[in-house]
Parts: C-alpha cells; sequence; structure tokens
C-alpha cells in the first residue's frame, strides 16, 4: 500500500479558518504539502476532496482514559487525540504505550495522579473501595516531590483538583493556594502545563489567582460575576466548559440525540448503546433537573469568558462508566453541538477543538494542517463551518498518515489485553 497521499480540491479548515479548494499531500506519518494544483507523486494515492472539508483530528482536552477500547471510540469518531486529566498511573502508562505503537486507536497524553490535599476529593472514592489508595500533597514543601514523582511515572501534564465537596454536599480539605502556587511552579520548572479541576466560581477563582492554565470546567454553582469573568480573560488563562458531562447528569443528555443520528450510531460501541437505552427506559424519574441550571450557569460563564478573549478547548469528561451516558470519541459530537449552541461559531468551536487545544498543552506537531505536521486528519461530507453536524458525516480518518477503518473492530483479545 503506498504510504503517499493526495487529497485533492479539499476545502481545507486549518486549524483556524477554512481555505476553498486546497491540495493536501502526505506522505507516511507527516503532512509534507498544501496548496492548489499540487502535482501527483507517481506513487500517490489520488482522494478526491470534492464536497468536502479536510480538517486536523479533533482533540478532547478532557477525559479519564483506561483502556484500549476508549481510545479505539474516540478515534473512530474522529478523535485522534486524548488529553487525560488523571487516573491510576500504571493503567493510563499502559493505554499511552498502546497508543503509541498503533494507528488504529487514539493518541493519549496523560496527567496519572492529580495532586490533592490529604483526605481531599477524589480521597471519598478510595474511602469506598472504587479508588485505590494515591499520594496526596500535604503542604508547599511537598509540591515539588510530588510533581517530581508524577513525571518519574510518565505525566505529561499536571491535574490539580480543587474542590470543597460543597456542591456534592460533602464538605473536604482543599490545598490551600501557597500548595497550587508551588505545584504549578514546580510543574512549569519541569515543563508541564497545568489543569485544575474547577466546577465552583472559588474554585476557579482560586486557580486563576494561582497561575494554573488551563480550567477543567466552566464554574457551574452559580452565575459567574464579571469579576470572575474578567480575571479569567486577564489571567489568559484556557477552559474547558465540558457541557456534555453536566447534560448527560440532566433529563436529557445530549447523547440521546447522538445514538439516534444515523452518521454516528453505526461505530458507537453497543455495549454503550444498551447501556444508553436502559437510562433513556428506566432512569428518567432519577435524573437530576436542577442540574440543567447548573449547565446554564456553566456555558453563560465559558462564552461570556470567550467573548472577551478566553480560549476555550473542547472536552467531554468521558469516564469509562456505564452508569454516565458521557463517552468517548461520540460524546464530543455533542459538546460541539452544545458550544455551538451556547453562541460559539462553528468555526469558533473548531478552532476549539483542533488548533487553541494544541497550543494550550503545547502538542506542537498537531492541531492544524500545514507542512510538516503529523497527517492526523479527519475528511467529512459537507461544510462544517456552516453546519457543526456536517463534522457527523466522516468520509476518512488518518492517524499519522495511516487510514483508518472505522468498520473494524478490535477481537475480544486485543481488548482484554489492553
Ligand atoms: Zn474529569
Amino acid at each position: 500500500m503506498s504510504a503517499t497521499t493526495l487529497i485533492r480540491q479539499a476545502a481545507v479548515f486549518d486549524g483556524t479558518r477554512l481555505l476553498s479548494r486546497r491540495d493536501v499531500l502526505i506522505s507516511d506519518a507527516e503532512i509534507v504539502a498544501v496548496g492548489s494544483d499540487l502535482p501527483v507523486p507517481a506513487d500517490a494515492t489520488v482522494i478526491d476532496g470534492t464536497g468536502r472539508t479536510l480538517l486536523p483530528g479533533l482533540i478532547d482536552a478532557h477525559t479519564h482514559t483506561t483502556s484500549v477500547g476508549q481510545l479505539r471510540q474516540a478515534l473512530v469518531f474522529g478523535v485522534t487525540t486524548e488529553l487525560c486529566m488523571g487516573g491510576d498511573a500504571a493503567t493510563s502508562r499502559r493505554v499511552r504505550a498502546v497508543a503509541q505503537t498503533r494507528d488504529d486507536v487514539a493518541d493519549l497524553r496523560i496527567a496519572t495522579v492529580g495532586a490533592t490535599a490529604p483526605g481531599g476529593h477524589p480521597g471519598q472514592l478510595v474511602e469506598i473501595g472504587l479508588l485505590a489508595p494515591f499520594p496526596t500533597v500535604a503542604g508547599p514543601e511537598y509540591a515539588d516531590a510530588f510533581v517530581a514523582q508524577r513525571i518519574a511515572e510518565g505525566a505529561d501534564h499536571l491535574k490539580i483538583f480543587i474542590e470543597d465537596g460543597t456542591v456534592i454536599g460533602h464538605a473536604m480539605p482543599t490545598l490551600s493556594s501557597e500548595t497550587i502556587i508551588a505545584l504549578v511552579e514546580a510543574a512549569h520548572a519541569r515543563g508541564l502545563r497545568t489543569a485544575a479541576h474547577t466546577w465552583t466560581r472559588s474554585a476557579a477563582q482560586q486557580a486563576i489567582a494561582c497561575g494554573v492554565d488551563v480550567l477543567a470546567h466552566a464554574p457551574s454553582d452559580g452565575h459567574s460575576d464579571q469579576e470572575l469573568v474578567e480575571a479569567a480573560a486577564a489571567a489568559g488563562k484556557f477552559v474547558v466548559p465540558t457541557m456534555t458531562t453536566l447534560a448527560g447528569m440532566s433529563l436529557t443528555p445530549v447523547e440521546f440525540e447522538l445514538a439516534e443520528d444515523p452518521r454516528l450510531r453505526p461505530y458507537a460501541d453497543p455495549d454503550w448503546l444498551s447501556a444508553l437505552e436502559h437510562v433513556r427506559t428506566t432512569e428518567p424519574a432519577q435524573r437530576v433537573g436542577p442540574i440543567a441550571v447548573q449547565a446554564m450557569h456553566g456555558a453563560d460563564a465559558a462564552v461570556r469568558m470567550f467573548r472577551l478573549g478566553v480560549p476555550l478547548l473542547v472536552g467531554t469528561d468521558a469516564t469509562g462508566g456505564a452508569d454516565h451516558p458521557t463517552t468517548h470519541g461520540i460524546s464530543y459530537h455533542g459538546e460541539l453541538a452544545l458550544l455551538v449552541r451556547a453562541g460559539l461559531t462553528p468555526a469558533q468551536a473548531l478552532t476549539a477543538a483542533t488548533s487553541t487545544a494544541a497550543t494550550a498543552f503545547a502538542l506542537e506537531d498537531r492541531g492544524r494542517i500545514a507542512q510538516g505536521l503529523r497527517a492526523d486528519l479527519l475528511l467529512v461530507r459537507g461544510n462544517p463551518v456552516e453546519d457543526i453536524t456536517a463534522l457527523r458525516d466522516i468520509d476518512t480518518i488518518w492517524r499519522r498518515g495511516v487510514r483508518v477503518d472505522r468498520r473494524a473492530t478490535l477481537s475480544a483479545a486485543e481488548l482484554v489485553r489492553s
């Protein structure tokens, strides 16, 4: 099979804007040329891009990835990179190692263990046996050693929990601002970006004041006042609204609609589809109505920050649980729809999904279509800059220049092993 591919006459969304009728040449894992009427190399596979749009592979800026099967689901929906915001170090490392050696799953960057105070969130999950015990940070003097340990266990970025438990009705100790500042300094000194878990306005405020790079949620525990919105903009922080995960707890998860979309459904994990059906038919009465109000506050804060210049990222907060509708890959299309519904243009949402995410996490080899970058690419029918849902109508996905067979299923053995 030829390792050279020429995509001709496609509209190209290059990570920030739409260019009409361009040719893009891929050789092995790299984009080697972008132009008009490029010569056709003798050994090239030629793809007619007429009526189609070529985009950089999508980046999910907030996941909790625990299996290769999840990375497979991400990739078949066009997500070529997942940024895991915390999990067991050995599991994270093992899944990332698999992603480095094969091209039929999405790539992965990992946080390993997030920083929290002794007894802090998510330590309550250790108490009930859902999480294995993990190291914590007792004060600023322990920050440097904590970050060094995360790097030693393979972390690509640092996750910091800012969660006092008020929203979940279970008060918990939190990191002091001095400790968060020390963690951010230690991470930056060692070349790591930092992201903080920030569901509340006070958490967002503290993350901004302490110099954290990325707010991994939009604050949603009430109306964000103008002071907070302006502080986020002045500090130049990135925000991942994660609207789909709040919607997933509400009476109307966006996934109900995604699962019915004939452009998406054939590629969805059958186990997820049946878990979703279970949610739809048995749980509506138990689902949380007030979450819809939180979702509204989160969306409002994110869009007001965006209007003042805060770059937004697209993240699902997908986990592996069957009890929550938000999942890897397909839910990303829901997050994009929610961002557009909240007021972003499709082009702004696509920029958030690609080049902004790459900038936020210093992934210099991806997130744009340009010579020399990785050939993580997505060819879709129609124009997602006019209609964001055109992104669901996927023609071809390339990961590192390798064309993805979306219909292939990973063998049970592969999934068990991974
Ligand atoms: Zn998360």
